[in-house]
């Protein structure tokens, strides 16, 4: 009897349960083992995937069929438009494989879950498996049982549970057939942007995790707020599809430092919380499907009278604010599909906060910039940023730009790598970019390249403060 493996957002061939069990199950029934991706342009769309990761994706899937093609594993990749189609398609490539079983790694997101639900129903033979977080969502719960709506509880329940297991990846199966020649490249029938910038493959992934715990991490804490630092991992674009696993990343944690769920101390340990808050968005994707479907997590959010002005809103997201961190975050993402964790924040707070634009045009902007794009993640951050989420920064806490600017990027060298313009400014005009007054007939703007402030920081926060109010109880 036949199995399929279906790779999706798991696109790897070491540390996945599915895979192994697709093998497992055709070697114990005298079989076959085949694999499926499948393409969908529409559903992509839909989902606002950014083209510079679907070329990332598109990549991925050529090193998985190379790497499958070793283990004696055909990797079909098929073309489809969206969910539905791919069941129909799934349903003939069953039939004509004579396949016996599925195997998959669950996702958390709301559509997917629909699909994988429809399929079973319809008599699909497909087992899903836990494998896109360390500890499975719903494993994590308070003492009622519920999911926790607060992170720091939620991390030490975490670390508590995952002290008791064996935190080890599963290794890589063993080849089940002869070795097959190497697959022809695929190419998707899509838009895409390069993403060569970034290097690609599982082997790729693990230096970069191995050199930033053998290097960086301990610095990781005094570091990872600096945008012109290389102070963070850059492994999200790799979580984000599955080139590299959660657990992966945690076992290398602890084989560098075997205390690192128990001690306070361990150099690591902030960056472990990174991992956690990972986990933490996806477990609330799953506890609250309303998260996947644009809605505030916090109902009072639904009173926001956003003023969602779109020549800001377009100005924001082409780095022609006038207030230089934000510029040059904007146009990081723009010009690379990614943005440093601290500008993420500076500029959803910007938005959402200074111009009340909606979070959720925020969060789509991203989605079809970011080479890391994950719906959990960027919803999450969104809703932090916006106070509408699960322990979401207070709305009444605006950041002010200029002291994120001159705190973060002290000597401006990471906004001078953006924001040419401004290469003779002064670091205090960079930092406190000046608001004409319209009715001064003498004041001159500091640079005609470069657009004055669009909107002023200290009416701005007032603003905030009294439209956000609604998030207030009672
Ligand atoms: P590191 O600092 O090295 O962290 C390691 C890993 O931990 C990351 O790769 C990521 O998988 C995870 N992680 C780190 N911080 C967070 C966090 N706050 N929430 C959840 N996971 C985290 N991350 C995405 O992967 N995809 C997104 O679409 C995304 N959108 C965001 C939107 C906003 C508004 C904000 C504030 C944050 C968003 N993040 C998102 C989280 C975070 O900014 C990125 O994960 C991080 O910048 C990636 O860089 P890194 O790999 O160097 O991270």
């Amino acid at each position: 009897m036949n199995s399929l493996m279906w790779f999706r957002q798991d696109l790897r061939v070491a540390d996945n349960p599915a895979l192994v069990a697709a093998c497992e199950f055709a070697s114990s029934n005298r079989g076959h083992v085949r694999a499926v991706y499948f393409v969908t342009p529409a559903q992509w769309a839909q989902h606002d995937v950014a083209p510079i990761q679907i070329d990332f994706i598109q990549r991925h899937v050529n090193l998985l069929a190379q790497a499958l093609a070793v283990l004696g594993i055909h990797l079909d990749v098929l073309h489809a438009q969206d969910f539905d189609e791919v069941q129909t398609l799934l349903a003939a490539y069953i039939a004509q494989h004579d396949i016996a079983a599925v195997y998959a790694a669950n996702e958390p997101e709301i559509n997917e879950r629909r699909r994988d639900r429809a399929l079973i129903d319809s008599g699909v033979p497909l087992t899903l498996i836990d494998q896109d977080c360390v500890l499975a969502a719903g494993q994590v719960k308070n003492l009622a049982g519920d999911m926790y709506k607060v992170f720091s509880p939620f991390a030490k329940k975490w670390k508590s549970i995952a002290g008791q297991r064996a935190i080890v990846p599963v290794a890589v199966p063993a080849p089940i057939a002869a070795v097959l020649a190497t697959p022809n490249e695929v190419v998707f029938n899509c838009y895409k942007m390069s993403s060569e910038q970034w290097p690609a493959g599982e082997g790729a992934a693990k230096r970069i995790l191995d050199q930033f715990l053998a290097n960086q991490v301990a610095d990781y804490q005094a570091e990872r707020d600096f945008p012109a630092l290389e102070g963070t991992s850059r492994l999200s674009p790799f979580l984000a599809i599955g080139v590299i696993s959660s657990r992966q990343c945690v076992a290398a944690i602890l084989a560098r430092y075997p205390q690192a769920l128990v001690e306070d101390t361990c150099p690591a340990k902030t960056w472990l919380n990174e991992l956690i808050w990972r986990e933490f968005y996806r477990h609330l994707l799953v506890a609250f499907p309303r998260l996947s479907m644009n809605h505030n997590f916090n109902e009072l959010g639904d009173g926001i009278v956003w003023r969602n002005n779109l020549a800001e809103f377009t100005a924001w997201c082409d780095g022609q604010t006038g207030y230089p961190i934000i510029d040059a975050a904007m146009r990081q993402l723009n010009q690379t599909g990614w943005m440093h964790n601290r500008l993420r924040m500076v500029v959803a707070s910007f938005l959402t906060k200074h111009l009340l634009v909606d979070w959720r045009w925020g969060e789509r902007y991203f989605r079809q910039k970011l080479i890391d794009g994950d719906l959990a993640a960027n919803n999450g951050g969104w809703q932090w940023s916006a106070g509408t989420g699960c322990d979401a920064q207070p709305y009444f806490r605006v950041f002010n730009p200029m002291t994120q600017s001159s705190k973060f990027d002290p000597d401006a060298s990471f906004i001078k790598r953006y924001v040419s313009e401004l290469s003779a400014w002064s670091l205090a005009d960079i930092h406190q970019p000046k608001t004409i007054n319209v009715n001064d007939l003498f004041a001159q703007r500091q640079d005609d390249r470069y657009p004055q402030p669009i909107v002023e920081h200290k009416m701005a926060r007032l603003r905030a403060i009294e439209v956000l109010s609604a998030l207030k109880r009672g």
